[in-house]
Order: C-alpha cells, then structure tokens, then sequence
C-alpha cells in the first residue's frame, strides 16, 4: 500500500524524487508526531481506543484537518493518540523501529529523534524502561535498514515537557542514557507562559553534565522565549525560531538575533509545521512569507525539519522540495542546509566529519539523481 506521505501532491515530482535521493539529516522530528497511520489504526483498535477515522485514508485526512487549525494548541491536542497508544516496550519499540526505516526510506541518514518519556507510563513503565524499548526500537531499526543497504544512525532526545514539573528528572533520564543512544534534552508544549526559565533548576544540571540542549522558543512566543531559551536554557540550537525574524528591522538585529547568527546557533526551522501553528502568521502566513528566506541570506544557521510527519503529512525530502519552490534553491543551497544541520548535530567530531563526506559526495554536482532509494515495499 502506498503511503498519503508519499502522494501528497508537489509541484515538481521529478525534482521531489532527487530530493528524496539526497543523503539528510533531520534534527527535528517528534516520535509521537510520526507514527505511521496503520500503527495508529492496528493498536488503538485493539486498545478499543476511539479513534476518529477507521482506515489509513480517513485518519490521515483527520489529520490534515487538525494541522491546518492555525493553533499550536490544537495542533499538540492530536498527540494524544501516539500518547494513548506508546504506553508499553513492545509498542514503543515498534513505533521507534518504523521511525527508523520510514526515515531511511526517505534518504535520511543521521538523524535525532524527540520524544516525551513522562507521558508514556499510564501502563506501569518506569523512565527508564520506556527508554530502554524506544532504544530497543531504534537499534532495530538501525540494522534492518543496514540490511537492505542504507546506512542511518538514529539517537534519542528526550523531551519534557515544559507545562509539566518533572523536568529535572527528565534530565538526570538523559544523563544516565548518554552512554546507549541519548543525545540531548529538550523542552516542549504550550510556549506562551511556560519559560524556559521555569525549568532552571534542569538546565543548571545539564550544563553541569555538559549535556547537549535544544529548546523549542520563538515557535508560539517571541523573542523573550528565544532569550530565555539561550540564556536559562543555554541551548545549543532553538527548535523552530522563527521568531527570531522579529529582532530584525530591514538588515538591522537586535541583540538577541545577533546573538543567534554570529554565534551559529542552528535554528530548527520546520517549514509545513511552522505554517499550521501559526508561527509565521505575523509575516503573511503562506510559504513565501515564511522567514527562512530572509535569515538565510542574512547568514542565519537554518536547517529544515519535518517537526511531526504524521500530523503535518510530510517527510524531510518533501518539506525541502517545498522550500525549493517557494525561494527557487538549487543544489548548492540544499548541501548548506544539510551541513548546517550537521554541524549542529549532537556527534563526536569524528563522526561529523565522516557524515559530512556523505553529504558532500551526495550532494556533488552529477551525482543528482544517481543514487536511487530502494522501493517503499522493501520498508
Ligand atoms: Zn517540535
């Protein structure tokens, strides 16, 4: 069967195609916003679940409905089916396996996948087990796609959430998974009126740890979040920040934006997403209006994401198509915005440098087009 995420219309499938051939990173991909839909389908009928739609079509156009409610809100209400149905090993493994092969099957081959631990133990998982299975998951994943020739490294940001209380214990979590398969913590949910400040007390024990931190700011909220994501949260890069665009006037930044750009702090811009949040409402609200552009050229660290495939119904390969459409990039501009992504990803230097000799021979003028991914079936 094939999937709605591979049909969803384009307006060049040619070019899509060569996308979708190009070896990626993806720095910004939610597990619970990526579930596939027959998953979604198979257990929550057998958990007797009520779900809105009982076939793969209806539930992904369920979905679409939800994503383009203008609100980050009711955008985050549709988790709680992956929340409903991710409460045991089995079940996360799965959902973590199939992570793995539908990012290889779109030509991924780093990439750092988020997820909540805190809302996955309704059914009596401890922390640490629930990662144990998402881990588990990953692993398998890993070498079932080895198998069939793709090589893709795959690791785990654990996320609390930031209207929650338990982010302290979330981040010793990380800590004691660093050594199999955590990279990085992260802060998600509802942005406006849940500061990064709050969660001061976690980001001090990180820094303490040198573990590495993404915070999602200036996605729902402005420029203040982004300052208290870099300042209290010491973030290595901002999950979306779009609304850094806020601290620039013509070719003019604020001391924030500055901040952001002359240090490189990679922004994880998620295109389709930032759309259906209304994170890009003030600058006209269509892809064109989206800011990516404008920080791009004014020396920005962008990267473009998928945030949550299931919801937004899109991969890596088709959001940077879209960003190709919408501002005309060609292979030059798509190698910077996967090495940015590189040079922001939690590695080691050596297997930076090895990822970014993939990228560069990928992305080399007369490979396009080349390097063919193998058929959905053998997903
Ligand atoms: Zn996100």
């Amino acid at each position: 069967m094939t999937s709605p995420r591979e049909t969803v219309p384009l307006t060049d499938a040619g070019e899509s195609l060569r996308v979708r051939d190009l070896p990626k990173v993806s720095l910004h991909d939610h597990l619970e916003g990526g579930l596939r839909e027959s998953t979604i389908l198979e257990v929550g009928q057998t958990l007797g679940l009520a779900l809105p739609a009982g076939d793969v079509e209806s539930l992904s156009d369920w979905f679409l409905g939800v994503a383009h409610s203008g609100s980050l809100v009711t955008f985050l209400e549709s988790f709680w089916m992956s929340d409903a149905i991710m409460q045991t090993a089995d079940v996360l493994s799965r959902v973590a396996c199939e992570y793995v092969l539908d990012l290889a099957f779109d030509g991924v081959i780093y990439g750092e996948v988020r997820w909540a631990p805190e809302n996955k133990l309704t059914k009596g998982l401890t922390l640490d087990e629930a990662v144990e299975a998402v881990q588990s998951g990953l692993e398998t994943g890993q070498a079932m796609a080895a198998k069939r020739g793709h090589r893709i490294v795959v690791r785990q940001i654990l996320t609390a959430m930031r209207n929650g209380t338990n982010s302290v214990e979330v981040a010793r979590l990380a800590v004691r998974w660093r050594v199999r398969g955590v990279v990085g913590f992260d802060i998600a949910g509802p942005e406006s009126g849940f500061p990064p400040s709050l969660h001061r007390e976690a980001f001090d024990l990180l820094a303490g740890e040198l573990f590495p931190v993404t915070v999602h700011a200036g996605e729902a909220d402005g420029v203040d979040s982004i300052r208290s994501a870099i300042v209290d949260g010491r973030a290595c890069r901002i999950g979306h920040g779009v609304r850094i665009a806020e601290d620039i006037k013509g070719t003019e930044l604020g001391p924030v934006a500055r901040w952001v750009r002359d240090r490189g702090l990679i922004l994880e811009t998620s295109p389709t997403s930032n759309l259906q949040t209304g994170a890009v409402t003030s600058a006209g609200g269509s892809l064109n209006d989206h800011p990516f552009d404008r920080l791009y050229r004014l020396g920005f660290a962008v990267t473009i994401n998928t945030d949550n495939r299931l919801i937004s119904q899109t991969t890596l390969s088709h959001e940077i198509a879209l960003m190709c459409a919408a501002f005309g990039y060609g292979p030059a501009d798509l190698e910077r915005f996967q090495l940015n992504a590189l040079s922001g990803a939690f590695v080691d230097a050596e297997e930076r440098a090895e990822l970014e000799a993939d990228i560069r021979h990928g992305h080399a003028a007369g490979t396009w087009g080349t390097r063919r991914r193998p058929d959905r079936a053998a997903y």
